[in-house]
């Protein structure tokens, strides 16, 4: 579905982002796995790895989202490398949870540079790219960025922000057949959601319809689907992938 396609996709050394990654390669596509510093580079190179033993196109590229010159780097590095780019998925992203009263302003500012400003800079030097030959931008938000959840005001303002930017980008280019679509994902087992207790857990799990967290392949079957010509006609979508929890 992906074939002869370029794709970076942010935060890919681990979790839902690495899925992603395996799942486009597989798909046909050439992929570009980011990672923000040194303490990633092994898992980063390790992803690489597997692409390429199966005989795909791949490379590891260090750079902090937040960092407006690195995520005009990425792009660059990936134009240079592969001709082009097609897909960029902004996947990256961290969590610092605290009540508001109790929330310090470097634990605001910290999830709001990763989660929203992250985005703008890839999203900003992707689109450059993709100007003349149109492309997919597919956005990593969150159902608490639709609903909200307690102790995550930072978290949940920066994937409700990620949906406002994404409805915008995808009417500013949309004549220049950028789509650009949101992801909503659930709870899904990463080490995201690893350090939550079994008890928080299962009570989860009452409350989603479908009585069990997702898994990481779940966020990438969809994020494929938008990135492929069976979403040639959707853009500016939002998609829960959620068991039915915020409906
Ligand atoms: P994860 O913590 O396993 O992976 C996040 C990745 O982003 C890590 O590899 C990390 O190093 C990378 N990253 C962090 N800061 C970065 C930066 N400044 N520059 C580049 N990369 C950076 O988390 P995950 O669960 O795989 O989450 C992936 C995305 O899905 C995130 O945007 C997250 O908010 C979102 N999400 C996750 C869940 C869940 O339940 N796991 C639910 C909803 C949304």
């Amino acid at each position: 579905m992906l074939k002869n396609q370029v794709a970076i996709i942010t935060g890919s050394a681990r979790g839902i982002g690495k899925e992603i990654a395996l799942m486009y390669y597989k798909q046909g596509a050439k992929i570009v796995v980011n990672y923000p510093g040194d303490f990633e580079k092994e898992a980063a190179e390790s992803v690489v790895e597997t692409i390429r033993s199966e005989g795909g196109e791949a490379m590891a590229v260090c750079a902090d989202v937040t960092n407006f010159k690195e995520a005009e780097e990425l792009i660059k590095t990936t134009v240079s490398t592969y001709g082009k780019i097609d897909i960029l998925v902004n996947n990256a992203g961290i969590t610092k949870d605290m009540l508001l009263t109790r929330m310090t302003e470097a634990e605001f500012d910290a999830v709001i540079n990763v989660n929203l400003k992250g985005v703008f800079n890839c999203t900003k030097f992707a689109v450059k790219a993709m100007l003349k030959t149109g492309g997919k931008i597919i956005n990593i938000s969150s159902i608490v960025g639709l609903s909200g959840n307690v102790g995550q005001c930072n978290y949940s303002a920066s994937k409700a922000g990620i949906i406002g930017f994404t409805k915008t980008i995808a009417k500013e280019y949309g004549s220049r057949n950028i789509r650009v679509n949101a992801i909503a994902p659930g709870f899904i087992q990463t080490d995201m959601t690893k350090v939550l207790k079994e008890s928080v857990k299962e009570e989860m799990n009452k409350q989603i319809p479908l009585k069990r967290l997702g898994n990481p392949e779940e966020i990438a079957k969809v994020a494929t689907f938008l990135a492929s010509d069976l979403a040639s006609y959707v853009t500016g979508e939002v998609i829960r992938v959620d068991g039915g929890m915020a409906m």
